[in-house]
């Protein structure tokens, strides 16, 4: 049987690749569902090829011209929000690929959990708002969530197999793209600059989260709700050749690592084909032309992101949803040239010392902590 799969943000840097493993894998997969925000143009290309039964675009503008273009198919077009939610939920979905980028993910994965499907996550920020949510809604439903972030599936395959106690998850970081560069030139760094991600080519956001390490951070709130371990024993290394993914240090001293090229290919298919593995030929690494692999400290002053996002997952309750929103708000406003790189963090900053706080969030007390560490962020901005 194949599985057919929902593919939320299959416009993205996450949802295209994902579509070169259902290429690759006809006779696994079958496209139900596709979504975009704005970019209908690819969208329409993508429901043709994979001949969808339908497609939402959130942006409700750009519903007429996608419309037009799918005139003469056999395809179901949406449109707005609340359409992710219903689309996730239809018989017809085994697997939901959440692809999305930011808060938004957070609704569809929580519906789709609650409709039973099977969870293949790329959008961190899920786990980062409602981690405590969606892991207790998905064990009480019997819903596996795997993992597509690199570190995280780098984690997932070294546990697999194993019964005994995890003294360590071992985190690698590449550095991002400011990695090299001094502290005191981050405040004139460019959107450019920032954007140029030494190892990876991903989303917008996430490159910039990437730069300032919100980004390792929100992993390591990640690793802690997929693998249930406490913020004390998840550490973070610097790795910039970003071959080893990351590690699991075991009670007896032994370290596993999942090493490999930097290609998000690898942690999509291991999640769509857990427990088997893709087969992909033309996948070969070469020691020789990596010689090298080393190691150092993250520099905690030049990235206070980092530390930032461990108190956040100590505090619990809506912090991190805090946190998150206020970041989403400064890293748009960073990319539209309207605050310095540094003013980010500051944002953040500000908004968790700010806002309310709540213990036990419900999906609305984040959907509230989110509205206001967002108005938080922009008032900081003065946006
Ligand atoms: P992109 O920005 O490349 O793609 C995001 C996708 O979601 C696009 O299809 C976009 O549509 C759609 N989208 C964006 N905002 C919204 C919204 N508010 N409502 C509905 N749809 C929306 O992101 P990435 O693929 O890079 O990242 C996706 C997720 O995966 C993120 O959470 C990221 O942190 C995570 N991730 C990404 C990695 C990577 O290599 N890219 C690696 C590890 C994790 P449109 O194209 O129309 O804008
Ligand atoms: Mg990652």
């Amino acid at each position: 049987m194949k599985q057919r799969l929902s593919i939320l943000g299959s416009t993205g840097s996450i949802g295209v690749q994902t579509l070169d493993i259902v290429r690759e894998n006809p006779d696994m997969f079958e496209i139900t569902s596709l979504t975009a925000r704005s970019n209908w143009q690819l969208l329409a290309r993508q429901a043709i090829e994979f001949d969808a039964a339908c497609v939402v675009i959130t942006d409700t503008t750009k519903y007429d011209a996608l419309k037009g273009a799918l005139a003469s198919y056999p395809i179901k077009v949406f449109t707005g929000e609340e359409s992710l939610r219903q689309i996730v939920c239809s018989q017809e979905v085994d697997v939901v690929v959440n692809a999305l980028v930011g808060y938004a993910g957070l609704v569809p994965t929580v519906a789709a959990i609650k409709a039973g499907k099977k969870i293949a996550l790329a959008n961190k920020e899920t786990l980062v708002v409602g981690g405590d949510l969606v892991m207790r809604l998905a064990s009480q439903r019997h819903v596996p969530v795997l993992p597509i972030d690199s570190e995280h599936s780098a984690i997932f395959q070294c546990l697999a197999g194993e019964h005994s106690p995890v003294r360590r998850l071992i985190i690698t970081c590449s550095g991002g793209a400011l990695r090299d560069m001094p502290a005191e030139e981050l405040p004139a760094v460019t959107p450019e600059r920032a954007l140029q991600h030494p190892q990876w080519r991903m989303g917008a956001k996430i490159t910039i989260d990437s730069a300032t390490l919100v980004n390792k951070g929100f992993e390591v709130i990640e690793a802690h709700w997929l693998f249930g371990v406490e913020p004390d024993r998840i550490s973070v290394l610097i790795h910039p050749q970003s071959i080893v993914h990351s590690m699991v240090e075991f009670d007896d001293g032994a370290i596993k690592a999942q090493l490999g090229t930097p290609d998000m290919h690898m942690p999509i298919s291991y999640a769509l084909m857990f427990p088997h593995r893709a087969s992909r030929p033309k996948e070969a690494f070469d020691f020789m032309q990596h010689p090298e692999l080393t190691f150092s400290a993250v520099d905690r002053k030049k990235y206070p992101a980092l530390d930032i996002a461990y108190d956040c997952l100590r505090r619990g309750g809506t912090a991190a949803c805090t946190m998150n929103g206020a970041n989403e708000v400064a890293v748009a406003a960073f990319l539209d040239g309207r605050c310095r790189f540094t003013d980010i963090t500051s944002a953040i900053e500000y908004a968790l010392q700010k806002a309310g706080f709540t213990a036990a969030p419900s999906l609305e007390d984040y959907a509230a902590a989110n509205t206001e560490s967002r108005a938080l962020a922009a008032e900081y901005l003065r946006l």
